[in-house]
Parts: structure tokens; sequence; C-alpha cells
């Protein structure tokens, strides 16, 4: 571990990590953002992007490169590194931050590691991940042009994953496990009028089986429990879980309250329990996980730690 102790540590570099990451250098705080996978985030793969104010239309890579060599213009410092382990010192107020690569000593952190796509649990799901199981449309649909495709979930994103399948897909079928779709209204009347799209009520998927591609599907009637398997051309369709997220908030223990989900609980200020632990973007409670609020979330954190730390603000 260096002996020298970071202003602040900043965990993911997605949008919420990078817009902290220009915060924080704009506040000349000694910070460091760590990556384990892309920077960028999830977003990184999605083609179109049409709802960030001030860029009409772009995609993830290139507003999230953006964002990057904006921070590091700036003065920021972003490296590959794997945060393992997070522990904080009581008596001196200050974190320890395991890496892959090694550790720091940080006065503040912000965590911002994302949420991960929650699994659907049926037999077969990991062993036809990426090869007829996926869990990004955006990513994968043109696999499935001219093919069959279901659409695990019910809620917004299911939804709304399954009209953009549409475009690429000879049918989509949304398998929802309830009578109903959660999905918002507007949302749910586009797809009762799209006839690419198909809705199986009560319904979930319990196996998927094949060879190298799956070959076959069994749905059970949430209704009757009843079973039925049926067969189609191996490498004919593909399934899309859509079912929810995991929030990157397993490093915190008890360091930070978590909702039912495990989103991490924040006051406005993007405050957790503890003092100087801040978390921004998706991984945190909030009502819409978007690029645009997870930039704010990144901003409003940066600028909590600068006042933690006693520096001037912006604003
Ligand atoms: C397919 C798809 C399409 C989307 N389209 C849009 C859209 O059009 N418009 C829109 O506004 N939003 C869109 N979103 C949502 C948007 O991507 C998210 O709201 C946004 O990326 C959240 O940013 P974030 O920084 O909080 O998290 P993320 O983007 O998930 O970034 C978190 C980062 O933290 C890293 N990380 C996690 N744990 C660790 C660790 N232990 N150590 C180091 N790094 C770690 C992850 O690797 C990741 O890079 C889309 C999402 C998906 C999946």
């Amino acid at each position: 571990m260096s002996d020298s102790i970071k202003d602040l540590v900043i965990v993911g570099g997605g949008p919420a990590g990078l817009s902290a990451a220009i915060y924080s250098a704009r506040a000349l705080l000694d910070a460091v953002t760590l990556e384990q996978s892309a920077v960028g985030g999830q977003v990184i793969l999605t083609n179109e992007i049409d709802n960030y104010p001030g860029v009409p239309h772009t995609d993830g890579f290139t507003l999230t490169d953006a964002m990057r060599s904006q921070a590091e213009d700036l003065g920021a410092h972003i490296r590959m590194e794997n945060v393992t382990e997070l522990a904080h010192d009581d008596d001196t107020g200050e974190f320890e931050v395991h890496t892959t690569e090694g550790s720091y000593r940080s006065k503040a952190i912000i965590v911002a590691g994302g949420a991960t796509p929650r699994h659907a649990g049926f037999e077969g799901e990991d062993r036809f991940q990426g090869h007829g199981v996926s869990y990004c449309a955006t990513c994968d649909a043109m696999f499935y042009r001219g093919k069959q495709v279901f659409v695990i979930g019910g809620g917004n994103s299911a939804a709304e994953e399954a009209l953009f399948l549409t475009k690429f897909a000879d049918h989509v079928t949304m398998i929802v496990r309830k009578d109903h779709l959660r999905a918002q209204a507007v949302v749910a009347k586009q797809v009762a009028e799209n006839d690419k799209l198909s809705v199986l009520y009560l319904t979930s998927i319990t196996k998927v089986e094949g060879g190298n591609l799956p070959r076959s599907i069994t749905f059970r009637n949430n209704e009757t429990g009843e079973e039925t398997t049926r067969a189609y051309d191996e490498g004919s369709f593909g399934i899309f879980v859509f079912v929810g997220r995991v929030p990157a908030s397993g490093l915190l223990g008890d360091l930070a309250d978590v909702d039912a989900q495990g989103y991490i609980v924040t006051n406005e200020r993007m405050a957790t329990k503890t003092p100087g632990l801040f978390a921004a973007g998706d991984v945190r409670q909030k009502s819409l996980r978007q690029i645009v609020t997870a930039a704010s979330d990144g901003a409003i954190a940066a600028t909590s730690v600068a006042a933690y730390l006693g520096q001037p603000v912006e604003g």
C-alpha cells in the first residue's frame, strides 16, 4: 500500500464515475478512478442514445469516450483495476481500498459501480449464456435477424427491449410471469399495437436444452403448473432476459444501508451513513437509472466530497 493518502477513490468508470472524475479534477482533488473492465460502463455497447440533453443522437462508446477524454484533459487519473475490498478505519476516518493491482488509502470514496443483469434462473441459462441466451438487446439483436426471440420479463426494460428486438427478429414473444405488464402505459400501448410482438402471460421458462445452441424450451403455465416443451431448429431462436439488475454494492458490507434489492441508500448529497463514503449512479436507490441521472449523481457526489474535505465547491 502506498504511504500517500488520496483525497478520493472513485470505484467505477461509467457515466457516474466519469462525471465524478470531472468534478473532482476541477475541484483539484487528488483522486483516482478505478475501472474493472471497460471505461464507459454498461452503455458502452449501446448503438443508439437519443435522450442525453444537448446530444441529439449518439452511441454509448462515443458519448462515454468523450466523458473519459474530458476527465483526463482536466487532469483525472483513470486506472484499470478491480476493487476487491473496501475497509473503513473508524478511528482515523480513512478508507483502505484493495484492488487486483494493489491498494490505496483514501479520505473519501465514491462507489459508482453500477448494476449487472439479474438471471431468470431457468435450467440451462448459464450454459447457453452468449450462445442463445442474452442480457443485452443492443449488443446481440443483430444475431437474431429473421429469427424467433423470447423476452423474459414484464417490466419497462423488458417491454422496451422487446420493442427494439422487433426491428431485427421475425417475431418476439414476451414471457411474463404475472397476468399483466409492469411497463409504463405508453410502452404497454406500443407492445399491444406491435404486430411482431405477442405476450404470453402467467408463463415462465423453466428449462432450455440443446447442443451447441438451444433446441427446446420448456414453458410453465403459472396458473395450472402444467409444463410444455417445444422443439425448434437449432439456432433458430434466442432468449433475452430482462428481470432486473444486481447493484454492485456487495463491497460495502455494513458501511452503507441498502434497500431490498441491494441498491445503496444515500441522501440527496449522495452520502451514505459512513462519513466520507458516497454513492452515485445506477448502484444507488433512485427512481430513474439513466446516463443523465448517473452523470448528475457523479457531479453531486464529487462536490459533496470536496465539501466534506473542506475544499471550495463549484456552484
Ligand atoms: C443496453 C442498455 C441500453 C441503455 N440505453 C440507455 C440510453 O439510451 N440512455 C440512457 O440514458 N441510459 C441508457 N442505459 C442506462 C445507462 O447505461 C445507465 O443508467 C448508466 O450507464 C449508469 O451509469 P453508472 O456509471 O451508474 O453505471 P455503469 O454504466 O454500470 O458503470 C459502472 C462501472 O463500474 C465498474 N465497476 C463495478 N464494480 C467495480 C469494481 N469492484 N471495481 C472497479 N470497477 C467496477 C463496472 O465495470 C462499470 O464499468 C442503457 C443501459 C443498457 C444496459
